[in-house]
């Protein structure tokens, strides 16, 4: 297996815009994985009047406004801060990188322990800025094959554990200690030289992890919700993370929803909300597009020789597998194995079976037009 290539340092956050092919990217990081009915349909408003109208749900449960133009960086700004959507603090807002189970309910744990966190952020040691915490306190973890680097979970018989990424086990912690157990993580984590290595898995990997940190271990992972009806309301899927504008606000609308919630599996609940028919989104869980990622490849990506949406499309038609359609070996829409990885390259494909994106193709230059025919027995 190779190493995965470097993948910028940083993420684009809202006062940190990125440049892509199709102008800047300026990410929300929505607080408890929430917005209220009034935020998101603002944040729709947002979109079309400073952007293209496009927006990412990212497998981290943010959204990012794509197509935003140096002229209307600051009035979109300036629209999120109005909306409540961003932190008065930039520094903050770039140490916001949680990860919430994304059923919580009001004053359950997950809610009081992000709550406890977000108010004791300033006194996290500076981490390399893709490092997170997953907050996933429910019956049983979620979030065990989402990123993150610091992980609040729950044993089988209910006590709470702080685990860092990479070790099978964690420590138990109380509630009452459990923010401060956290920020002593995060500076062993920095004072061990864990910056060199980026993430906390991989520093695990050269440095051993004293046992005070160790010791128990979480209940079995349990699975995110999929499309249907759930406890908040009903579920809808995103096809790559890519959401219109225009789409999200008709289903808001439809809907009735109170408040929707994001989930790292690209997913929108619909708090409060009723079921309705949409054709813009997923409704069925079984959808093969629920099989299929994809990042947004040429031109979006300056990165990406290739288109890789459309050609996702139709391959998750004939393709029964996993499967991952990459731009470039940076693999950024799904860092993790796939049963099948097109990557691309020069203007063609190359084949991994059972890996990720920046491993070793079965092989190479495959022309797009030839992979419907290739695959279409995988
Ligand atoms: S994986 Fe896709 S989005 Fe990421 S850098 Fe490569 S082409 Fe761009």
């Amino acid at each position: 297996m190779r190493a995965r290539p470097q993948v910028k340092g940083w993420c684009p956050g809202a006062y940190r815009p990125m440049q892509s092919g199709d102008g800047l990217i300026v990410r929300v990081r929505p607080v408890l994985a929430r917005l209220t009915a009034e935020q998101a349909l603002g944040l729709c408003d947002a979109a079309l009047s400073h952007g293209s109208g496009i927006v990412d749900l990212t497998s981290r449960a943010n959204l990012q406004l794509r197509g935003v133009t140096a002229g209307s960086l600051d009035p979109l700004i300036a629209d999120l801060d109005a909306l409540g959507l961003l932190d008065a603090d930039p520094a903050l807002e770039g140490r916001r990188n949680l990860l919430v189970q994304p059923l919580w309910t009001d004053t359950d744990l997950t809610d009081r322990l992000t709550r406890a966190l977000l108010a004791r952020l300033a006194d996290l040691p500076d981490l390399p800025a893709k490092m997170g915490i997953a907050v996933d306190a429910g019956p049983a973890p979620v979030l065990s094959q989402h990123s993150a680097d610091f992980r609040f979970e729950r044993t089988a018989d209910g006590r709470l554990i702080l685990r860092p990424d990479g070790s099978p086990s964690g420590q138990v912690v109380t509630e009452a200690e459990a923010i401060d157990r956290l920020i002593t993580l995060a500076h062993w984590f920095t004072e061990t030289g864990g910056a060199v290595a980026g993430r906390m898995s991989r520093h695990l990997e050269a440095t051993p992890l004293p046992v005070e940190f160790t010791g128990t271990t979480p209940a079995p992972s349990a699975t995110l919700p999929e499309p249907g009806p759930t406890a908040l309301g009903p579920a809808y899927g995103v096809a790559f993370g890519q959401i219109e504008a225009t789409a999200l606000a008709r289903l808001l609308t439809a809907t009735g929803a109170t408040a929707l919630r994001v989930s790292p599996n690209r997913l929108l609940m619909l708090e409060g909300g009723q079921p309705a028919e949409t054709p813009d989104f997923i409704t069925d869980p079984a959808d093969p597009l629920r099989r299929v990622e994809a990042c947004p490849g040429a031109p979006f990506c300056p990165s990406s020789s290739v288109e890789t949406r459309q050609l996702a499309r139709l391959l998750a038609q004939l393709v029964r597998a996993t499967l991952h359609v990459s731009g470039c070996t940076k693999g950024c829409a799904h860092a993790a194995t796939a049963d099948v990885a097109l990557v691309g390259r020069g203007g063609a494909f190359d084949l991994v079976r059972n890996g990720a994106a920046w491993d070793a193709p079965f092989a190479s230059g495959l022309a797009p037009e030839i992979l419907p025919q290739t695959l279409g027995t995988a």
